[in-house]
């Protein structure tokens, strides 16, 4: 596995790829790697010659009273699991090279930030969609493979490729979870024993939405009820619950199109996000 921390190398290593008629998988992460990064590399080694992961902690996604310092890093064991999990290239750029602090433009998401983590991180997808722009100008990646564990960036990823005509095909890939159904997350580690205990609520009652919508319940705000009692026994503090359409992320009442239920809650020391998407294929017909 090659370790490349320039931005012209990179570039350069993906052009040397590209002529050699070479398709790059690209799976762009914070780092403190776990089996939902792995996913996405097992994924793009399937589909692609060359799989490059970056990891780069990025200041521009966090607000001021946000994690960024306390973020868990520990790039020794990330280069030993992106090996593992078989990266060819790991890409590891420098906060100065990536902003340099004279920019002359700067992007601002408009659509499907005006709920969920978009409304309680005002500026946090302008960050995401900055660097990850930025990233797909420098791995040049044929595709990108992200988690549905964060299916708000998704559709904003899938908003920001479209309408810049970046010619990357983004896959977005299910998020996987430990045997209690926690959603694998860097910030898991920073759960108490007792809070660790409780967040399996998060999916316990995304399960739980999900059969009752299959079961028939229609209605977007009694399974957003059935989710916020739920989620009212842990000890954490509920942030969102949301029934949303997807990946549009508009309000909806009645479920009767591809839906998200969407759960952030804060505990002590890390605030954990999950979600669950129900296909309209899934909905009782007759609904
Ligand atoms: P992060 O390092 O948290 O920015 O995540 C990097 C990528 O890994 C994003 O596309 C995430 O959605 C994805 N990811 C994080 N956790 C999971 C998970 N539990 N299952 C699937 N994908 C995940």
């Amino acid at each position: 596995m090659k370790i490349i921390s320039s931005i012209k190398d990179m570039q350069l290593e993906a052009k040397k790829q590209m002529k050699r008629g070479n398709t790059i998988g690209f799976v762009p992460t914070m780092g403190f790697l776990h089996e939902g990064h792995t996913s996405l590399v097992k994924r793009a080694r399937e589909e692609d010659d060359i799989v490059v992961m970056s990891v780069f902690v990025n200041p521009l996604q966090f607000g001021p009273n946000e994690d960024f310092d306390r973020y868990p890093r520990d790039i020794k064991r990330d280069e030993e699991l992106a090996r593992e999990a078989g990266v060819d290239i790991l890409f590891y750029p420098h906060v100065r090279e990536m902003y340099p602090e004279d920019r002359t433009t700067t992007l601002t998401v408009n659509k499907r930030v005006d709920t969920l983590c978009g409304e309680s991180r005002p500026g946090h997808f302008d960050g995401v969609a900055t660097v990850v722009l930025k990233l797909f100008q420098i791995v040049l990646p044929d595709r990108a493979y992200f988690g549905l564990k964060d299916a708000q960036q998704v559709a904003v990823i899938k908003g920001l490729v479209e309408d810049f005509n970046v010619p990357v095909e983004i896959v977005p890939c299910p998020i996987v979870r430990e045997v209690d159904g926690l959603a694998k997350s860097s910030r898991n580690v920073y759960l108490t024993p007792s809070e660790r205990t409780d967040a399996s609520e998060l999916s316990n009652s995304l399960v739980r939405a999900k059969e009752a919508i299959r079961s028939g319940e229609t209605s977007a705000s009694k399974i957003k009820r059935l989710v916020e009692e739920m989620l009212q026994q842990t000890v954490g503090e509920i942030d969102y619950v949301e029934v949303l359409s997807y990946p549009g992320l508009k309000p909806i009442e009645a479920i009767d199109e591809d839906i998200i239920v969407a759960v952030a809650v804060q505990f002590s020391a890390a605030r954990l996000i999950d979600n669950v998407i129900v296909t309209r294929s899934e909905i009782p017909i007759g609904v």
